[in-house]
């Protein structure tokens, strides 16, 4: 916490933090996997860099460097003791003033580190999740600055969430203020039809560093990636779907609003995509060019 290591039952803020009230906190969540060769953090840099562009965007300034956080964020895991973790950055307007304007608040910096298993459950990443359209749609561009990862957009998410658990889903799948699908509640989604693996271009969304991942090792591949907008009848007749996110990883989709995707089991490619993706980032994979993305500790 703000550049000190605090033991967990100590972790506490004050009940008028800023962002407590007023839901502006940048956030990132990262992995740390076990590899042969100790452990890694899976794309440390790219995390960091997004963390501060989503400050920047919110004109918040982090009172440490990125290599700053970055090394916190290895020291932190490491005091750990954990050998697989989830971690998480957040960045927030603590106890100073009150009322919209956060100008007197100072800027706050935790990493938390905790276990977290599958985000979706081990049945979900191995045999594929339930999801429903939410009635919830994503902000519009100009309502949420959607390249910044911002936990105040997790109401939104929240509300979908709700209504798909409700409902007897696993998550919800967000349409965008067009109508296009957009993203689930906290992970991106790729659909597969005809062997051609489209996703969510850049608008409504997260830009996901797990779909980026996942975009250059289907491309490596030979698969063809587009980035194109599809509308959620594309999604019930698509062969394949998959949700890519940090906690999510990537988790196949078998039903979307009660229309089972093709045999209703992962399909070729989704397996395919997640052999690769669990080999890169566990240090397993024997293209060099993954390398670059593992920070040993
Ligand atoms: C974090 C997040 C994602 C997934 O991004 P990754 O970088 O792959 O973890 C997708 N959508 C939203 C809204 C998110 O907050």
């Amino acid at each position: 916490m703000d550049g000190k290591l605090v033991d967990w039952d100590d972790a506490k803020v004050h009940v008028l933090t800023h962002s407590l009230h007023y839901g502006l906190a940048i956030f990132e969540g990262i992995r740390c996997y076990n590899t042969k060769k100790g452990q890694a953090i899976f794309r440390l840099e790219e995390h960091v860099n997004r963390f501060f562009d989503s400050a920047h965007i919110f004109n918040m300034k982090i009172p440490f460097s990125r290599r700053e956080i970055a090394e916190a964020i290895i020291k932190t895991v490491k005091s750990s003791g954990l050998k697989e973790c989830y971690i998480r950055p957040l960045a927030y307007y603590g106890y100073g003033v009150m009322g919209v304007s956060p100008a007197g608040a100072p800027v706050n910096v935790v990493i938390a580190v905790w276990p977290w298993g599958a985000y979706l459950g081990e049945d979900g990443l191995k045999n594929g999740i339930r999801a429903k359209t939410s009635s919830f749609i994503r902000g519009h561009v100009n309502s949420n600055m959607s390249m910044a990862k911002v936990s105040g957009y997790y109401v939104n998410s929240q509300l979908a969430k709700q209504e798909a658990l409700m409902l007897g889903y696993d998550e919800a799948v967000l349409l965008d203020t067009e109508g296009y699908v957009s993203e689930a509640t906290g992970a991106n989604i790729f659909i597969v039809r005809g062997g051609v693996i489209k996703t969510t271009p850049l608008t409504s969304i997260l830009e996901g560093i797990t779909r980026d991942t996942v975009m250059e090792l289907a491309r490596d591949a030979g698969l063809t990636v587009r980035e194109e907008r599809f509308t959620r009848d594309e999604i019930y007749i698509a062969q394949e779907a998959f949700l890519t996110g940090t906690a999510a990883e990537i988790t196949p989709i078998k039903e979307l609003d009660g229309r089972t995707l093709n045999t209703g089991k992962p399909g070729e490619i989704t397996k395919k995509l997640q052999e690769i993706f669990f080999s890169a980032a566990k240090g397993q994979s024997k293209n060099k060019k993954h390398g670059r993305w593992l920070s040993y500790i």
